[in-house]
């Protein structure tokens, strides 16, 4: 009993009470009208270029690429008019040499290559043709073109890249504009390609969500609940107040459709509250910051996202593991009853329960899940992932509240940022429906996670009943779907500068 108690009160430092919830969203709409107001705020509050999204009775082929980390994928989508679409792809990883290569030509080259070869394979009328010369500018393949590294993007197909990550190092290529890049590649070659735009797999996810969610409802909000957390939106251009200074700094107007007075906004919400005027902060979240790679930095983040959930969990587990008092103390039963049978509970020097980062997310939403007798699942999954021997059931009980904790807080922040985007664009106002878009194995394998967001909608001064208008679904695909997407909406509100 002395275990559960201690593990009731860790549990108390978790919980984020409607009071609490109300305080974080107006901070939240606070951050976002600061950040498009002016630079160099906490929340980004980016501008992508993109102005209109789409309702599902889009059609036509568009190709996709996306230069993740590892691997280049392409891929080809026909999109049917009727909310569904049929997608043709092909993936290599990009080679070691290639990722280290003097100069960003020898890169890029080898991304044309592969748009060649997928053109020969998948759409060889439209590549002979070409070939002969009977193809016009205007039947050009458009092509969204995903590249998860740090960009400065200044129009809907323009961005410099600021540094590499996750292991390249081209040092020609920074600064500079990597659609740019590609299509000098892909006109070497000669393709029938035309780099239309460049995108972020948050406003992805709002434009894949937006063309297959039901009925010809278009989709406020797309947000990604992965390794990391980040939502797009879309935003009145008049509200953008900063458009103005950042065009200036570009020398002059970008090329964007202004006729919508609708802009897409990267939000960068992983930021919010840095300075944490409103979110929790629990000893287990000072000491995961303070021992991080950004200390002070994506505070929300971390406290929200796949990245961070398991090692949260891990601190708080550890911490309760080495209590002083060995009678309160976690995994320390010395005859613990498992059927029976009277066994020691021991815990494995190497144990990941003493490793930075040593318990993953999914060890959350496997416990979250656990209705099994005397938590059978929890004791073999701490056997199995953390070697922890003949865990008791009373363990297991503090385990799964503390985890339950974490998970829950979790979600209750996700609605902050969900609903403060939602009251700040006032569409419970004007439309009989808010549809949002999400993406991520977080959202999409963690039990109950949207029902705690809703719970937590439910308590927003604001929200409250209307919570029932607010429609959350998956939204698979983001860059391969919604890239095509974009390439088209970019070439539809394509003008002369
Ligand atoms: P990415 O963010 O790279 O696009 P994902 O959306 O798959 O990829 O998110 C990966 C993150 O989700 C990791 O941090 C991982 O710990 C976490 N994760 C993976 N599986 C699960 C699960 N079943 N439940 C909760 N979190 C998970
Ligand atoms: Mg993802």
């Amino acid at each position: 009993m002395a275990l559960e108690a201690e593990a009731k009160r860790m549990v108390a430092e978790f919980e984020y009470t409607a009071e609490d919830v109300n305080k974080g969203v107006k901070e939240f709409i606070r951050e976002m009208e600061e950040g498009l107001e002016k630079q160099g705020t906490m929340m980004s509050q980016i501008p992508t270029y993109v102005t209109s999204v789409p309702n599902g009775t889009e059609k036509g082929v568009y190709l996709a690429v996306d230069l993740g980390g590892t691997n280049f994928r392409v891929c080809s989508i026909t999109l049917h008019g009727n909310q569904s679409f049929s997608l043709q792809q092909s993936k290599v990883p990009v080679p070691r040499t290639l990722m280290e290569a003097k100069t960003s030509h020898e890169l890029f080259h080898f991304l044309a290559k592969q748009i060649e070869a997928f053109l020969k394979t998948h759409h060889k009328d439209h590549f002979e043709k070409h070939r002969k010369g009977s193809v016009e500018e205007g039947e050009f393949f458009d092509l969204g073109f995903t590249f998860s590294f740090p960009v400065n993007q200044v129009g809907i197909n323009k961005g410099h890249l600021m540094r590499w990550t996750k292991g390249f190092d081209i040092q020609e290529a920074i600064g500079q504009d990597v659609c740019g890049l590609l299509q000098k590649e892909i006109d070497v070659l000669g393709l029938p390609v035309r780099v239309a735009a460049l995108v972020n797999d948050t406003v992805g996810t709002l434009m894949a969500r937006s063309y297959t969610s039901p009925g010809k409802h278009k989709t406020l909000i797309g947000a990604i609940f992965g390794t990391g957390t980040n939502g797009a939106y879309v935003e009145k251009l008049e509200k953008v107040k900063k458009m103005k200074a950042i065009e200036e700094a570009e020398g002059g107007k970008a090329n964007y459709d202004s006729s919508t007075g609708l802009m897409v906004i990267n939000s960068e919400w992983g930021s919010f509250d840095n300075a944490l005027k409103v979110l929790p902060n629990t000893p287990y979240d000072i000491d995961l910051d303070r021992e991080s790679v950004n200390p002070g930095i994506q505070m929300f983040e971390k406290r929200v996202s796949g990245m961070f959930l398991g090692e949260i969990l891990r601190r708080a587990l550890l911490s309760l593991h080495q209590h002083p008092d060995e009678g309160i103390a976690l995994f320390k039963d010395a005859s613990s009853h498992d059927n029976d049978i009277r066994s020691t509970t021991t815990v494995a020097e190497d144990s990941a329960l003493f490793k930075q980062w040593g318990i993953d997310t999914s060890f959350l939403s496997i416990v979250e899940e656990d209705q099994s007798d005397h938590l059978r699942i929890t004791k073999q999954t701490l056997e199995k992932e953390l070697k922890i021997e003949a865990a008791s059931t009373e363990d297991c009980v503090a385990v799964k509240m503390l985890v339950h904790a974490i998970g829950k807080r979790a979600a209750r922040l996700s609605a902050v940022a969900l609903g403060g985007v939602v009251l700040s664009t006032n569409k419970l106002q004007e439309e009989e429906m808010v549809d949002i878009g999400v993406d991520g194995s977080l959202v999409e394998y963690y039990p109950g996670f949207e029902e705690y967001i809703r719970e937590a909608f439910r308590e927003i001064e604001g929200i409250g009943e209307e919570e029932k208008r607010i429609r959350i679904g998956l939204a698979k695909d983001g860059s391969g779907l919604g890239a095509a997407l974009i390439a088209l909406v970019a070439h539809n509100s394509d003008q002369p500068l």
